[in-house]
C-alpha cells in the first residue's frame, strides 16, 4: 500500500534498469517521442559499463602494456630494451579504469537527457504489473506507465560453500582491487575466469583455474580454445580441470582453497585471493517480480521474439531473458522494444549475435560452429587460413596460432558460421556478422577486396581457400 504524500509519476514507457538494454531501450523510446522513464538504483550502464564489459577490458589493456613491457627487460625484443622491470600501481590502474567508467556513465545521462528521457535514482519495487514505488533520495514515488520494459540485469553466482566475502571475490571486487593478489585461485574456467585471470598473470599474479568440465570455455569447440589453452600453460597458469571447489580451508600455510580434483583426490591451493565466476543468474528478487504474474522459463523471464512477457504490454530484455547474456545482445532487444511500442512492424530474429572472449589469444564466433551445423543435419564445407601466412599477423607479432574458420552450405555456399582466433579477432566480428546478415555467400567474401595489410585479409583468403583457390597459401 502507498502513503497519501507520496507523489506519482505517469509515463508512456517506464524501463527499469540503466545496463545496456534498459538505457538502449529508453533512448530509442524518447528518440521516437515517447514519454519515457528510466529507473536506475545505482550508476547508469548497468553491469556492463560500472563493472563489466569496459573495466574488464580497461584492465586487460593494462595487464597487456604491462606483460610487453617486461618482456623488453634486458636483451629486449622488437629492438627495444629496457634496464630494469617495468613497476605495476594496480591502484593507479584502477583509477584510470574508473576514469572510462565515470566518462562513459556520464555520457549515457547525456544521451538519455538529449533524448528527453526523465530518469529516476532508486530501487523499484513493483506492487502490480504497470506500477512501481521508485526509493529515492527524496522520498517515495509511484510510477505508473501503460508500457513496462523490465531490464533488471544479471548477477554473479555464489558457490553454497564459497560465499562472496573476505578473499572470495566476484568480477566487481576483483576489478577494483588497490593491491595485486600474489597468488590467485579462479573458480570456474568461462569468460570471466579466463578473461580475468589471464590479465591477472599478465600482471604478475600466479594464477590456478579450477574448472568443472574436461576443458577451458567449453562453450567454444576445442579448436578455438587450443591456443588460448597453450597461452595460459606458457604463462604459467596452472589449470585443474574436471575438479571442483570444495571451500576455503585456513591451515599452518595460510587460507587455502580446497579443491576436489579429476581423479577424485582432494587438493589444497594456497590463495591470497579466490575469484569465483561460474555463472550469472538473472536478478528476479527484491523488486515484486512476483507480483506481476508474469511467467518464467528455465530460471529466466520468458518472452516471444518480440520480447513480450505473458502479461500485456510487459517486455523484458537483456540478461533478464536468457543466453546469450552479452551487452550486445541487450542494446538490440532494447532498441526493438522501443520500436515495437512505437508502433514498428519488428521482431528478434538475428542471423547470428557474435560472441568475443577477449583471452590470449581472443576468440570470435558468430553462427554455427562445424558441430553445430552437422548436429542440425546441414551438409556443411569447412576450411580455415592461419594468421602465420598474413602479412599484418606478423607485424603485430600474432603469426603463431591465429585462423579464421569458415563454414558453408555445401549446396549454395551461404556462410552459416566464422569463427576466428588470434590477437585482435574482437574487431573482425563486426565484419563476419555482417557477412552473416546479409546472407553471404563464399563468392561474396571472396569478391571483396580488403584492404592489405590488414587481418581481414585472412577471412578473405579462408573464403578463397574454402572455393579451392587461397592466394597466399
Ligand atoms: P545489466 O547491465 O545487468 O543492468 C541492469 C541494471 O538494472 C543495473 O544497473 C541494476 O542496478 C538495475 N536494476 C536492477 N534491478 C533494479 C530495480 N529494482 N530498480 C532499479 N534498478 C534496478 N558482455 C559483452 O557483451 N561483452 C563483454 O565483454 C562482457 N564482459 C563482461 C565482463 C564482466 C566481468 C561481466 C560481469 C559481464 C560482462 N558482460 C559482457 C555481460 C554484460 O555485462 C551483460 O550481458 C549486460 O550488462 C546485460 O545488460 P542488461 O541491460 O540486461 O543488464
Ligand atoms: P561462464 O558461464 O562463462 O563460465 C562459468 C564456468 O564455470 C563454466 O566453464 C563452468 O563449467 C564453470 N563452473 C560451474 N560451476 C563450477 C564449479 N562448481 N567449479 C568449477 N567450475 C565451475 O560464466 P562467467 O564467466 O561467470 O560469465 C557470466 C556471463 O557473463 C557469461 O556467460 C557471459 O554471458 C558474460 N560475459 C561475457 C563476456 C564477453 O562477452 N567477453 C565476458 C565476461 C562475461
Amino acid at each position: 500500500m502507498t502513503g497519501r504524500s507520496e507523489k506519482t509519476v505517469t509515463a508512456k514507457v517506464l524501463v527499469v534498469g540503466g545496463g545496456p538494454g534498459g538505457y538502449v531501450a529508453a533512448i530509442r523510446a524518447g528518440q521516437l517521442g515517447l514519454d519515457t522513464v528510466l529507473v536506475e538504483a545505482d550508476r547508469l550502464g548497468g553491469t556492463c559499463l560500472i563493472r563489466g564489459c569496459i573495466p574488464s577490458k580497461a584492465l586487460i589493456h593494462v595487464a597487456g602494456r604491462f606483460e610487453a613491457m617486461g618482456q623488453s627487460v634486458g636483451d629486449g625484443r622488437f629492438g627495444i630494451a629496457l634496464d630494469t622491470p617495468p613497476r605495476l600501481d594496480l591502484a593507479a590502474a584502477v583509477r584510470w579504469k574508473d576514469g572510462i567508467v565515470d566518462r562513459l556513465s556520464g555520457g549515457v545521462a547525456a544521451l538519455l537527457r538529449k533524448a528527453k528521457v526523465r530518469v529516476l535514482r532508486g530501487w523499484a519495487v513493483f506492487s502490480d504489473a504497470k506500477t512501481c514505488t521508485v526509493q529515492g533520495s527524496e522520498g517515495p514515488l509511484i510510477v505508473r506507465a501503460e508500457h513496462v520494459i523490465l531490464a533488471t540485469g544479471s548477477e554473479p553466482v555464489p558457490l553454497p560453500a564459497l560465499p562472496f566475502g573476505g578473499p572470495v571475490l566476484s568480477s566487481t571486487e576483483a576489478l577494483s582491487l588497490d593491491r595485486l593478489p600474489r597468488r590467485l585461485a579462479v573458480v570456474g574456467g568461462g569468460y570471466i575466469g579466463l578473461e580475468l585471470g589471464s590479465a591477472f598473470a599478465k600482471m604478475g599474479s600466479t594464477v590456478t583455474v579450477v574448472e568443472a568440465q574436461p576443458r577451458i570455455l567449453p562453450l567454444y569447440d576445442a579448436a578455438l580454445t587450443d591456443p588460448v589453452r597453450r597461452w595460459l600453460e606458457r604463462a604459467g597458469v596452472t589449470l585443474h580441470l574436471g575438479a571442483r571447489a570444495l571451500g576455503m580451508e585456513v591451515g599452518g600455510d595460510g587460507q587455502a582453497l580446497v579443491v576436489q580434483t579429476a581423479d577424485g583426490g582432494t587438493i589444497r591451493l594456497p590463495a591470497d585471493a579466490v575469484l569465483s565466476t561460474v555463472g550469472r543468474r538473472p536478478r528476479l528478487e527484491g523488486w515484486g517480480f512476483e507480483t506481476m504474474g508474469v511467467d518464467r522459463r528455465g530460471g529466466f523471464v520468458a518472452v516471444d521474439d518480440q520480447c513480450r512477457t505473458s502479461m500485456r504490454n510487459v517486455w523484458a530484455i537483456g540478461d533478464l531473458v536468457g543466453e546469450p547474456m552479452l551487452a550486445h545482445k541487450a542494446s538490440a532487444q532494447g532498441e526493438m522494444v522501443a520500436e515495437i511500442i512505437a508502433g514498428h512492424r519488428r521482431r528478434f530474429a538475428p542471423a547470428a549475435i557474435p560472441a568475443v572472449c577477449f583471452t590470449e589469444p581472443e576468440i570470435v564466433s558468430v553462427g554455427l560452429s562445424p558441430s553445430e551445423a552437422s548436429a542440425q543435419g546441414i551438409d556443411a564445407i569447412v576450411d580455415q587460413f592461419p594468421f602465420a601466412a598474413n602479412g599484418r599477423a606478423l607485424t603485430l607479432d600474432a603469426g603463431e596460432s591465429g585462423f579464421v574458420r569458415l563454414v558453408a552450405r555445401r549446396d549454395d555456399r551461404r556462410v552459416i558460421g566464422i569463427q576466428a582466433v588470434g590477437a585482435h579477432v574482437s574487431e573482425l566480428s563486426g565484419e563476419f556478422a555482417l557477412a552473416l546478415e546479409m546472407g553471404a555467400e563464399l563468392e561474396d567474401v571472396a569478391g571483396t577486396i580488403h584492404a592489405h595489410p590488414t587481418l581481414g585479409e585472412v577471412f578473405h583468403e579462408a573464403a578463397l581457400r574454402l572455393l579451392g583457390r587461397p592466394l597466399h597459401l
